[in-house]
């Protein structure tokens, strides 16, 4: 096994954006809960950066997305731009790792090439609009394989791997009890495209499970990956982390926040002037953890973080019209002092 065994269970989060873009509203509430968690326990609390998918990647968006996480308040422990035990923090510079799971479920016989496009297995599909596209176990290769495939597949070939009939659970912090059963839901998925770029499913179970990541903290978008994860990391063997995923922000026309809500970026409100802790204390009174939009920094938050707040504030959050005007606005909100 190539997995780092845990040395102790000392709570390890992480925040791990894709630099494809600036962090807005959403990310910033995301990453302030997964700081708070982490730090409220005295934990250790990562920042990865997953930039494999180079097309989509924005040169200069790490390093600038972590100005935003800084200036909202927030530190870590491992880094882009400080290293760590579990180094290096950027997906693109651990191909490495991602190769060694792949040659490790390749001797497990769970993966085969496959040369269908998407639009192929769209049109094959039984629900051709879902937004995952199921790939079915019967589009598995029949004949035999030449057992050189492996070695030699290169471009043009997505490797994907076998998913059995198999029902994976798991206990969200935040959503409850999961369920999913793979085969039905999202079939043989794949964990090398054919353009060569390792899978996000891939490279997130990989690395979770190689920085010791006991609890993942991240958006409810991703709660339907988790399963794939968690099959990954049963195959790879390793521990597997506990799950929190927590409310999206949606603009308030109702729409989950995009780049193109530029004004909504941290970058943007920084520049008009926003005092971070006047945001901090407005995302904390919208997760139920002040009772009030007071202004605090992040560090002032970490006491008063409580999951049971944000359990009971799980319905996604749409921004109220008036909420850039209430950031940059004269009026003064009492500050929090911690007691
Ligand atoms: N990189 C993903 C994103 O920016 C998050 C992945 C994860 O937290 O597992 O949406």
């Amino acid at each position: 096994m190539y997995i780092i065994p845990m040395q102790n269970m000392e709570y390890q989060g992480r925040f791990a954006p894709s630099p494809t873009g600036l962090l807005h509203v959403g990310n910033a509430r995301t990453a302030l809960i997964a700081w708070c968690a982490a730090r409220h326990c005295g934990g250790i609390f990562i920042v990865r950066g997953e930039d494999l998918d180079k097309p989509r990647v924005v040169p200069g968006m790490m390093e600038a997305q972590m100005n935003d996480l800084k200036w909202l308040g927030l530190d870590w422990d491992a880094g882009p731009d400080i290293g760590g035990v579990h180094g290096p923090y950027l997906q693109s510079l651990r191909h490495q790792h991602y190769q060694a799971a792949l040659d490790q479920l390749h001797r497990q016989e769970m993966l085969f090439p496959c040369t269908r496009s998407r639009k192929d297995l769209r049109g094959l599909a039984s629900e051709p609009n879902r937004a995952t596209i199921v790939c079915p176990q019967s589009l598995r290769p029949t004949h035999d394989v030449s057992p050189q495939w492996y070695t030699e597949a290169n471009r043009g070939v997505t490797i994907r791997l076998k998913v059995p009939d198999q029902r994976i659970e798991f206990l969200d912090r935040v959503f409850g009890p999961q369920k999913e059963l793979l085969a039905v839901e999202v079939g043989d998925f794949a964990l090398r495209r054919k353009d060569g770029i390792y899978a996000y499913q891939l490279a997130v179970a990989v690395d979770d499970l190689f920085m010791n990541i006991t609890e993942v903290v991240r958006g409810k978008d991703l709660l339907d990956s988790t399963a794939r994860q968690l099959f990954l990391m049963d195959l790879l063997g390793g521990t597997r982390p506990s799950y929190a995923h927590v409310p999206l922000v949606l603009n308030p026309n109702g729409e989950k926040l995009s780049k193109r809500d530029a004004s909504l970026s941290l970058a943007a409100l920084r520049e008009s002037g926003v005092a971070p802790e006047r945001l901090v204390g407005y995302l904390a009174w919208s997760l139920g953890l002040l009772p009030d939009k007071v202004s605090l920094s992040a560090r002032e938050l970490i006491q008063h973080f409580d999951w049971n707040a944000v359990k009971k504030h799980r319905s996604d959050w749409i921004l109220p019209g008036n909420f850039l005007r209430s950031l940059v606005s004269d009026v003064t909100l009492s500050h929090c002092t911690a007691t």
